[in-house]
């Protein structure tokens, strides 16, 4: 059995809009990032390999099925989409129960996978609470849980870090990792390149419903070092972190808000500087409200990897 998720010559169109267009895409196991702006097509090609969707033109094949052939497929998938519904008044476990109810797991074996499932998100001492109680970290780590309960060898996570403090991010994306360890096809979007591109083992970047680029992280990352991010750090104590940075020399430039409770760090290494910012919350228990890129979207990452007019390649 093939163990990649192809796309050829794919197209999806809702009518007159594009969805995506020409799509050309051969995916081995590991994290891959769908990286781009909203309504660049991330949600679109998630939907077409987990068969939500039917290609307009092309042809899809994941690990060697058809999506059409949804009996053959749903057992080796597990999607969380954007969506952050739930049924009226459901709680953790009860939620993974129905999930594995669908796939046809009952009784003991669907208790153990649960309980199984909800150690490994450490959901454990929550899955007797409503998930409409749960915080937004808990949310995303139950929804995971929900995809991955009946033990897929594809995860497909439409934004799962979108609204995560830095904490929970990095749970979550130590778990990606010993995912991807395990053998599995990881496939994360994120409409920030930076928040992906220190986990995945490659990215796809999409612009207006076009693969703009791809490749290995440490190529994309090469170009990156050439040119320092700004990152907007929130925290009460701004003046204290300014000081902190300054000391490390992948930092080029640290900027105090005027209202002294945010910085604008510029950097080389924005991972460097994220597991700077996570030591310091952690370790030191430095207040920090927000982390998050100073440019508005990706485009400006697009800007200096694929020129100034947004050119499709
Ligand atoms: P992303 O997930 O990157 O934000 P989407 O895949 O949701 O992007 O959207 C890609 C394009 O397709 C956008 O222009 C969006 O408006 C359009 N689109 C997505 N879903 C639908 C739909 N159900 N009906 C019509 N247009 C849609
Ligand atoms: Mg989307």
């Amino acid at each position: 059995m093939s163990d990649r998720i192809r796309f050829e010559n794919v197209s999806k169109f809702y009518g007159e809009v594009l969805g995506v267009n020409r799509v050309d895409l051969s995916l081995g196991p590991g994290i891959t990032a769908l990286v781009g702006p909203n309504g660049s097509g991330k949600s679109t090609l998630m939907n077409l390999m987990t068969g939500l969707l039917r290609p307009t033109r092309g042809r899809v094949e994941v690990l060697g099925i058809s999506p059409r052939d949804p009996a053959d497929l749903l057992p080796r998938v597990g999607y969380c989409t954007q969506y952050d519904a739930f049924p009226r008044g459901v709680k953790g476990r009860q939620l993974l129960l129905s999930t594995l109810r669908f796939h046809g797991i009952r009784g003991e074996e669907a208790r153990q996978s649960a309980d199984r499932v909800l150690d490994r998100v450490q959901l454990a001492y929550a899955a007797r609470r409503k998930v409409a109680g749960y915080s937004k970290g808990m949310r995303q780590r139950i929804k995971l849980a929900s995809a991955l309960v009946h033990e897929p060898r594809i995860l497909v996570l439409d934004e799962p870090l979108n609204g995560l403090d830095p904490m929970a991010r990095a749970e979550l994306i130590g778990l990606f990792q010993e995912l991807a360890t395990e053998g599995r096809h990881v496939i994360v979007s994120s409409h920030i390149l930076h928040e992906v591109d220190m986990i995945a083992d490659r990215v796809v970047l999409l612009n207006q419903g076009y693969v703009v680029a791809r490749g290995d992280i440490p190529e994309v990352r090469e170009e990156m070092t050439e040119h320092p991010l700004q990152i907007l750090v929130r925290s009460p104590e701004a003046p204290d972190l300014a000081g902190i940075f300054f000391r490390h020399e992948h930092v080029v430039q640290v900027e105090l808000l005027d209202d002294r409770k945010g910085l604008i760090v510029k950097t080389r290494r924005p991972e460097s500087l994220y597991l700077l910012l996570n030591r310091l919350v952690v370790e030191e228990d430095l207040p920090v409200e927000s982390v998050a890129p100073a440019d508005e979207d990706v485009l400006a990452v697009y800007e200096y990897l694929i020129g100034p007019e947004g050119e499709v390649v």
